[in-house]
C-alpha cells in the first residue's frame, strides 16, 4: 500500500531532458511559494491539502511507473516546488523502489526551502538548481524579499553534499542582461560549481502583446563572443535555445 502523501499536480510520463543521459518520468508537484514573471506553471502555485482526487492520481502514476519499469530509467521531482513536499518525496521514494529498485531519482528546485532541500537530498541522485539571477536582482524575477539569499544558501549545500547537479538561469530578457549572466556563472564557478545551463526565455503572454521581441529573447544565444567569455567561466556550459 502506497506511503506517500505526494499531491502531484502534473506528470510527462516520457522524456529525454529531464535527467542526464537517462529516460524519466517526472512528476511535477503542487505548490509553489514564489511567483516568477515568467512562470509557465501558474496552477502549481497553490499550497492545498491531499484530496480524495490527489491519492487516486497517486496510485495511476505508481501504476504507470510499474509498467514502464524496463522503459524508465529515472523519476524526477519537479515542480513548482518540489522541496515543499520533502517528506512526501522521500516516502514517495520508497514506494518506488519497491517495484523498481534500479531506479534513479532527480529534482528540480528553485532552491527556496534551504533546510528542506537538506532533508530530501540523501534520497536523490541528482539535482537541477535555478539560479534565476544575481542575488541583487533576483526579487524582480520571483516577486518574493529575500529569495536570493535562499537560492544561494541552497547552492552551498548542494555543493557541500558532493551530489551531481547542474545550475540553470532561464535567460530574461525583460530582467537579465548579458552582464547579469556573466556575473552569476563567476559566482556559481567560484562556489564550485562545474555544469552550468544558461535556458531560453518562454514568453507567458498568450496573446502576445507584452512579450519582448524575439531579438531580444535570441540575443543571449546568437552572440558567441558572450558564449566564449561564458565558456571561459564554466567549460562544462550547455546554451539551451
Ligand atoms: S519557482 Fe518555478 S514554479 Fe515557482 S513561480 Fe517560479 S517558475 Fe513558477
Amino acid at each position: 500500500m502506497a506511503k506517500s502523501n505526494i499531491i502531484i499536480g502534473g506528470l510527462v510520463p516520457f522524456t529525454t531532458i529531464d535527467y542526464p543521459t537517462k529516460i524519466s518520468a517526472v512528476l511535477f508537484l503542487q505548490g509553489c511559494p514564489w511567483r516568477c514573471i515568467y512562470c509557465s506553471n501558474p496552477h502549481l502555485f497553490a499550497f492545498r491539502k491531499q484530496t480524495e482526487q490527489d491519492k487516486a492520481n497517486y496510485e495511476y502514476v505508481l501504476e504507470l511507473l510499474k509498467k514502464r519499469v524496463k522503459i524508465i530509467d529515472a523519476v524526477v521531482f519537479s515542480g513548482g516546488e518540489a522541496t515543499a513536499q520533502a517528506d512526501e518525496i522521500i516516502s514517495c521514494i520508497e514506494d518506488i523502489k519497491e517495484f523498481a529498485p534500479h531506479y534513479k531519482f532527480g529534482l528540480h528546485t528553485n532552491g527556496c526551502f534551504p533546510e528542506k532541500l537538506s532533508k530530501v537530498l540523501p534520497y536523490i541522485d541528482w539535482v537541477g538548481l535555478d539560479i534565476k539571477a544575481p542575488c541583487k536582482k533576483y526579487e524582480q524575477i520571483t516577486t518574493i524579499k529575500r529569495s536570493g539569499e535562499f537560492a544561494f544558501e541552497s547552492l552551498e549545500i548542494l555543493i557541500k553534499s558532493g551530489k551531481n547537479f547542474e545550475v540553470r538561469t532561464t535567460a530574461d530578457p525583460t530582467v537579465l542582461t548579458k552582464d547579469d549572466i556573466l556575473e552569476i556563472a563567476e559566482t556559481v564557478a567560484k562556489a564550485g560549481v562545474k555544469h552550468y545551463a544558461v535556458q531560453r526565455y518562454r514568453p507567458v503572454d498568450r496573446d502576445n502583446l507584452n512579450n519582448p521581441p524575439a531579438q531580444m529573447i535570441t540575443q543571449f544565444f546568437t552572440d558567441k563572443e558572450f558564449e566564449e567569455k561564458l565558456r571561459a567561466i564554466v567549460p562544462e556550459l550547455e546554451m539551451r535555445f
